[in-house]
């Protein structure tokens, strides 16, 4: 009998057992920040990645932003910037305003729509708990999509009886996820090894103009020391660049 680990901090399944990723965040930039390497290493070993953005993000970037303009900017963006990695497949939620972001049935349902339409074995997501020591990282915004997403994966996707209409009208069966990754979270069970994707996660980033722009050439040493700070914590060894996650496997 194979032995469940539900609920219970896990080392990720080989890639090759999974053939859909579902990448779930608040504002586009998130996901490119936190796991752009990780996605691009996914993409390489044959995973099919969708990014899911619940916002438009149009509170982000600088003063003289134009302000109308911004939600389809930060669409262009995260199409180049996913593009980048070799993710083709992005989608942007309807009816959330940046900086409003609450875990309400409404996001869930949507959520719900997408995991049953991608139908991924594996979700990252960010973390719904509140880091006070790295608050950026713990935006309103972030804590909400991570809440809305965990419940979306559990237990609303695999449970027919939540939004039946689902089933009736829009023919989304119900899809039980194997494996969920959690960005920032308060306590990091594995860390990825990036170096061989890192240029790949820069120009991600320096995709994202309207929000990077400004940091010019600071910004791939900013990413450089954030990526080896992590490996050098959590053991990847001298030289290597990494990103973190807690990872749960739910059977
Ligand atoms: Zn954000």
């Amino acid at each position: 009998m194979t032995q469940r680990t539900f609920g219970q901090p896990a080392t990720p399944r080989p890639d090759g057992e999974i053939e859909r990723a579902l990448v779930v965040v608040a504002h586009p930039d998130d996901g490119d920040f936190g796991a752009a390497g990780t996605i691009a290493g996914w993409v390489d070993n044959r995973v099919s990645v969708t990014i899911l953005l619940c916002t438009h993000g149009e509170q982000g970037g600088f003063d003289d932003a134009n302000r109308d303009a911004m939600p389809a900017i930060r669409e262009r963006e995260q199409v180049a910037a996913s593009a980048a990695l070799g993710v083709k497949d992005v989608r942007f939620l309807p009816g959330h305003r940046d900086g409003w972001l609450e875990p309400s049935w409404e996001l869930q349902r949507q959520i719900v729509e997408v995991v049953r339409d991608v139908r991924p074995q594996r979700v990252l997501i960010q973390s719904p708990e509140r880091r006070y020591h790295r608050l950026q990282a713990s935006h309103p915004d972030h804590l909400a999509a991570g809440e809305a997403a965990i419940r979306a994966i559990y237990p609303a996707a695999e449970n027919r009886y939540a939004w039946p209409e689902l089933i009736s009208e829009q023919h989304l069966e119900p899809w039980h996820v194997s494996e969920v990754w959690i960005m920032a979270h308060p306590e990091m069970t594995h860390a990825v090894d990036i170096t061989d994707t890192f240029a790949r996660k820069v120009t991600a980033l320096q995709a994202h103009a309207s929000q990077t722009g400004q940091m010019g050439d600071e910004l791939e040493g900013f990413l450089r020391e954030w990526g080896a700070g992590v490996a050098s914590t959590s053991g990847l060894g001298q030289g290597r660049l990494g990103e973190c996650f807690h990872i749960m496997d739910l059977g």
